[in-house]
């Protein structure tokens, strides 16, 4: 699994707390261009050609925002990755787009990521509102949105993901089925895969500034789960798999490359910001490089990547716990002897009385109605 992230917006979303720069900011400190950026990305994957994709072989550029870059920059990170993994192409291959690049790269740039090897479109359009739109800053409206997805489907894209977002503050229950009415009635087919997050408050983000100057404030936690019951009950009528908490699929359309890493597969990221998740000789091993896209493109430069590199070693402990975090938020839960060996039976137990967990052949999971509290069911299981 190969991911690679492009670390350029064109602005920034009141919400967001990726890492990214703007793409063609002047603030005299040296601003990098998308060319010296894909030149660094190239060192990288020359200078770690020893290692092993690992299984499956999947390849995710995201970021910031992939769709700002010119076609030949995706083309040549696509080919460099190809080249790694050894096998040359990808069992899925995602790359994210925002509406606004899509209409205006038009049907030739989708051809185009088609033609690098793309076989799956994830798309942030968020909402179908466009004062919802403006106060998160998207650079797109609704009827872009629209089109945007009209010329994907046209172009020959036929595995689309579309990510929204809910618990927005004003958002009341109308508006939000409203914007999963449109999402549902896009042109010619639904999208294949929907993943819905709550709005959160990230560090970092403009969101979190205008929460502290009081400027706005959080959507209660009643609206947010009447909001999450709206999305699992008109998806689950459309046909869509809830196979994890913030994500929908059409029957086959699960992303495989997400749910590897739900898995605990090993993967490969590349750029600034971008983490790996690695075993070798029984070691595992995070690392990641550190969110500066100067420092990284200095580092690969100079043939240097460890400058930017980062890593810890993982601790049987911190590998079970995070299994855990991570199973539990999956449709398929975890084996419930494993659960009973890191966190115990009486806790087990305890979820088991509750209605928070429910037994799936061996498997345990948390049920969808109570998906919503499943940060405090597994704070409280792992605790
Ligand atoms: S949400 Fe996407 S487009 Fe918006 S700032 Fe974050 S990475 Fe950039």
């Amino acid at each position: 699994m190969i991911y690679v992230h492009i670390p350029f917006c064109r602005s920034f979303c009141t919400y967001c707390g990726f890492y990214s720069e703007l793409l063609g900011r002047r603030d005299g400190a040296g601003a990098v261009t998308a060319g010296a950026f894909a030149e660094a990305l190239s060192r990288e994957f020359d200078m770690r050609e020893a290692w092993q994709a690992g299984s499956p072989d999947t390849l995710y550029i995201g970021g910031g925002t992939p769709s700002v870059l010119p076609l030949s920059v995706l083309s040549s990170i696509a080919g460099k990755a190809a080249a790694l993994s050894g096998t040359g192409t990808f069992s899925e291959f995602t790359v994210e787009v925002n509406p606004e690049d899509i209409v205006e790269g038009g049907h030739a740039y989708v051809e185009g990521l088609l033609a690098a090897g793309a076989d799956r479109v994830s798309m942030g359009i968020q909402s179908f509102d466009d004062r919802f739109l403006r106060w998160m800053n998207r650079r797109h409206d609704a009827a872009q949105a629209v089109e945007a997805y009209r010329i994907l489907r046209e172009a020959g894209a036929g595995n689309i993901s579309v990510d929204l977002i809910f618990g927005l503050p004003l958002m009341d229950d109308m508006l939000w089925q409203d914007t999963l009415d449109k999402a549902l009635d896009l042109p010619y087919s639904m999208p294949d895969h929907v993943s819905a997050y709550q709005l959160s408050v990230e560090p970092g983000s403009a969101l979190e500034k205008m929460m502290l100057r009081g400027r706005c404030s959080e959507a209660s936690d009643e609206d947010c789960l009447s909001q999450y019951g709206i999305l699992c009950r008109t998806l689950a009528s459309a046909g869509y798999h809830h196979y994890e908490v913030s994500n929908f699929a059409l029957p086959g359309k699960e992303a495989v490359h997400n749910s590897a890493y739900w898995n605990g597969s090993m993967y490969l990221g590349f750029g600034p910001g971008a983490h790996s998740y690695t075993v070798s000789s029984g070691v595992h091993t995070r690392s990641w490089n550190r969110p500066s896209l100067k420092e990284y493109v200095e580092a690969m430069a100079d043939g240097m990547p460890e400058r930017v590199r980062e890593s810890e070693t993982l601790t049987g402990e911190q590998l079970a716990i995070e299994r855990v975090m991570l199973t539990l938020r999956t449709d398929s839960g975890i084996p419930e002897d494993e659960l009973v060996r890191i966190c115990g039976r009486a806790k087990v137990d305890r979820q088991l009385s509750i209605g928070n967990f429910a037994r799936t052949g061996t498997a345990v999971r948390i049920p969808e109605d109570r998906f919503f509290i499943s940060d405090n069911i597994i704070a409280e299981i792992i605790s």
